[in-house]
């Protein structure tokens, strides 16, 4: 069914013609009758499903016309640039319409948010904190409110938001239409649901234990002390777009960061420490193509939309099995393929193994061929110099790499994502004691597939001779 069949009005269709969609998603074909007739709604659907537009749209067109009287819709997210991000997804939508959208979240002056409040505004798009704020000084106030969404609604109560929520939506008026979005619903967020909705339609889509089918994934078994070499190895050895890297830690992402400049890549970083402008800059830098890797810990990337992430390595195993469908489903977004890997080390065969339960299917632990597995780690890129062997990228890379800019993401081989692709460098990993039964290909959008890092069309990794065996 096309957008033009879902009773929105013609200005925002036109909005999702500008956008480029053609058809609706999943979700956004369930959902967008569902919140048109005003009732509530809880929607399990994963980051990169079009959840966003399956409650902009609607939501925008409740609204139709800009009103001066107070927000009547309030957007709440978990971080900042999530509320960025749905703030310009907003503007997108209903560029052909009146309506205002504002955004308020911590790390930046209060004068421009506040100012936009006053000055009359239809939908704020908040996290807690700065909300809470702007509610205490009384700057901002909910009378009129119609319409309350909260997103991301599991990952706002793992940030410890669940007394400001509560809070928040206590000071709503009670009779409002809620919208209600969490990747999963255990109980402790079945209870915020009951507090927060009324008789809601319940749509899942994608559930959020299943990796997205776009994207292809595997395991790389490696020494604590290798891992490094290894990440340099995977992104010499891959024809990528762009890629996601994450750590576990800031201090982590730091550290790589460093190390990855030094071996000539163009890095950005993304973590809770750095200051919203940094941020912003290096989302924006990750997006226009300035930076051709961002690295960056789970809670700053989290649902962070960037159409032409082709990659994403995991340097250290998410701590939950949770945040590796999150992790992954940030490549391969909306029809796109992309990889994902993960380096994983011999103590960790707990954290694999509560992956495989997790997303129930076994995940391929590959080798990278020619890698010296075993082999004393290479002296600290970034504090030392590089190694005299080190395959040093081409000058001209790293700093000026160039790929297309924000959307331009092209399929890596003719094949499509759902195709095999055959690796000329990776081998399977035999399995390790007690997890047998690996398959030999890694898996692919939970079904299993083939899976490789499209390989290098630049012809420097025939320079030297590290990867050769
Ligand atoms: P979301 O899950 O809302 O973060 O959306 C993920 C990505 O899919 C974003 O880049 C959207 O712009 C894109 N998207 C959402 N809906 C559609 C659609 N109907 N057709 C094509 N792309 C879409």
């Amino acid at each position: 069914m096309p957008f033009s069949k879902l009773g929105l009005p013609p200005a925002l269709i036109n909005g999702v013609k500008a956008m480029g969609y053609v058809d609706p998603t999943p979700i956004q074909l369930r959902a967008i009758p569902v919140v048109l007739g005003g009732g509530d709604l809880i929607g399990s659907a994963q980051t990169g499903t079009g959840k966003t537009a399956a409650f902009a749209l609607p939501v925008l067109a409740r609204l139709g016309k800009h009103e001066p009287r107070g927000p009547r819709v309030l957007v709440l997210e978990p971080t900042r640039e999530l509320a960025a991000q749905v703030e310009t997804a907003f503007r997108d939508f209903g560029r052909f319409t009146d309506i205002r959208a504002t955004v308020v979240h911590g790390g930046v002056g209060y004068g421009r948010q506040r100012s936009e409040i006053q000055a009359g505004t239809d939908i704020v798009i908040a996290t807690p904190g700065r909300l809470m704020d702007f509610l205490q000084e009384r700057t901002l106030r909910l009378d009129n409110l119609k319409i309350l969404i909260l997103d991301e609604v599991d990952r706002m109560l793992d940030m410890g938001f669940v007394k400001d929520v509560k809070k928040i939506i206590a000071m709503c008026p009670k009779e409002r239409q809620t919208l209600f979005f969490s990747a999963t619903v255990p109980p402790e967020i079945e209870e915020v649901a009951r507090f927060a909705l009324r008789n809601p339609a319940r749509i899942e889509i994608g559930v959020a234990r299943t990796v997205n089918k776009s994207v292809t994934h595997a395991f790389y078994p490696v020494n604590v002390g290798q891992k490094f070499d290894l990440l340099v190895a995977l992104l010499e050895k891959t024809d990528f777009n762009s890629c996601l890297v994450f750590s576990r830690t800031k201090h982590g992402a730091d550290k790589i960061a460093r190390k990855l400049k030094a071996a000539n890549h163009s890095v950005a970083v993304l973590h809770a420490n750095r200051s919203q402008s940094q941020r912003v800059e290096a989302l924006e830098g990750f997006k226009s193509g300035k930076y051709e890797v961002m690295v960056a810990t789970d809670i700053a990337a989290r649902g962070i939309d960037v159409a032409g992430v082709s990659h994403v390595i995991n340097y250290d195993i998410p701590a939950n099995p949770e945040d590796y469908v999150h992790r992954i489903g940030r490549t391969g977004r909306a029809a796109a393929v992309g990889d994902a890997f993960t380096l994983t080390t011999p103590e960790q065969a707990a954290e694999i193994r509560d992956i495989e339960r997790f997303i129930g299917q076994k995940v391929p632990q590959l080798k990278l061929e020619g890698f010296p597995y075993g082999a004393a780690p290479r002296p600290a890129l970034g504090f030392q110099g590089a190694a005299p062997n080190y395959p040093q990228r081409p000058p001209g890379r790293g700093g000026q790499h160039q790929r297309p800019a924000h959307g331009g993401h092209q399929p890596r081989s003719p094949q499509g994502g759902g195709q095999q692709r055959q690796s000329p460098y990776q081998v399977p990993e035999p399995p390790a004691a007690g997890q047998g039964g690996h398959g030999p290909r890694p898996a692919q959008g939970g079904q299993g597939g083939a899976h490789s890092p499209a390989p290098k069309k630049s012809g420097f990794l025939s320079r030297g001779n590290w990867f050769r065996r």
